[in-house]
């Protein structure tokens, strides 16, 4: 029988992962389909269960629910422990495994499809939201020298920031950033899809660094401003692709290529 996933979401219709988890089972010959649930915004448990009782072996969690996905599993993984979201849903006979796979998907486009190194490397991630909560461990684990989160609400910086002990990271609000640079400009936030930018100091883009925004698919604000200063900038497609070829990988245990799907994703 042909195993069946989803992306379950609030709204849903625009997600790119159907295309991209078909696209990754045609090429590695997995036999199974992936769908697309809208939730209601008060239902996600329910929607969740209707699609396990119909026999679904595991799903992907967008917005708004990473954080009700991290609550609902029963075995969260080190790694959505950290994040306290949970992008990816296992269904096993009587447990439901959730991990969450933006952050590596962040670190390997970075690395290795952008070439970018993150060891030593200084970082500012804007935001503190639930893409960031996931970006944040993976980053410092990579052996980032030092990370500082800036937030538009400062106590939800500073919350996100007390959670990784034993790493160099601190947090504060965008008005402290003055007089800083960075190699790596990472935007969380989603500000972006309101054609918005957090307010940013000059010079807060280190000579020869990169602005990566994590909205994909359109020019935004943020991009605009980082291309007017001179740096390299990347949008989101290439964490997009990433995240999904691990979460295809938790499922089926088969990592798919990730080149051609990005190349075409891109293309289109
Ligand atoms: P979220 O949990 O709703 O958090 C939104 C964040 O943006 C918060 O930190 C919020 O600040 C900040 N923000 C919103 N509007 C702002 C503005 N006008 N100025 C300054 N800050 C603003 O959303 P999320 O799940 O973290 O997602 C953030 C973005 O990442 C979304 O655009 C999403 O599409 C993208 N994303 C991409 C991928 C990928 O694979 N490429 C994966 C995950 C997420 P406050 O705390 O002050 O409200």
């Amino acid at each position: 029988m042909t195993d069946r996933y989803a992306v379950i979401g609030n709204p849903v219709a625009h997600s790119k992962s159907p295309w991209i988890h078909t696209e990754f089972a045609r090429a590695t010959g997995q036999d199974m389909e992936y769908g697309r649930i809208e939730a209601p915004l008060e239902g996600f448990a329910r929607a969740v269960e209707e699609f396990r009782a119909a026999g679904g072996r595991g799903a992907n969690v967008t917005l708004p629910f990473k954080q009700q996905a991290f609550r609902y599993c029963t075995a969260p993984s080190a790694r959505a422990q950290l994040a306290q979201a949970v992008n990816t849903l296992i269904f096993d006979r009587d447990a439901v495994r959730g991990d969450n796979t933006d952050g590596v998907g962040l670190v390997r486009d970075l690395s290795a499809n952008l070439g970018r190194r993150i060891a030593g490397s200084t970082i500012l991630l804007m935001g503190a939201g639930g893409a960031a909560q996931g970006a944040l461990a993976p980053l410092a684990q990579a052996g980032a020298a030092r990370i500082v989160i800036a937030n538009r609400t400062l106590p939800r910086a500073q919350a996100l920031a007390a959670r990784l002990a034993g790493f160099d990271v601190t947090a504060c609000g965008y008005e402290s950033l003055a007089g800083q640079s960075f190699d790596l400009v990472i935007n969380a936030t989603s500000a972006g899809l309101e054609g918005a930018v957090a307010p940013l100091p000059e010079g807060v883009f280190a000579r020869g660094g990169l602005a990566y925004d994590m909205v994909y698919g359109r020019e935004t604000p943020f991009l605009a401003l980082a291309r007017a200063a001179g740096v390299e900038v990347c949008d989101g497609t290439g964490m997009l692709v990433e995240q999904a070829a691990e979460s295809f990988f938790l499922w089926r245990g088969v990592r798919p290529d990730t080149a051609a799907v990005l190349a075409a994703l891109r293309r289109r």
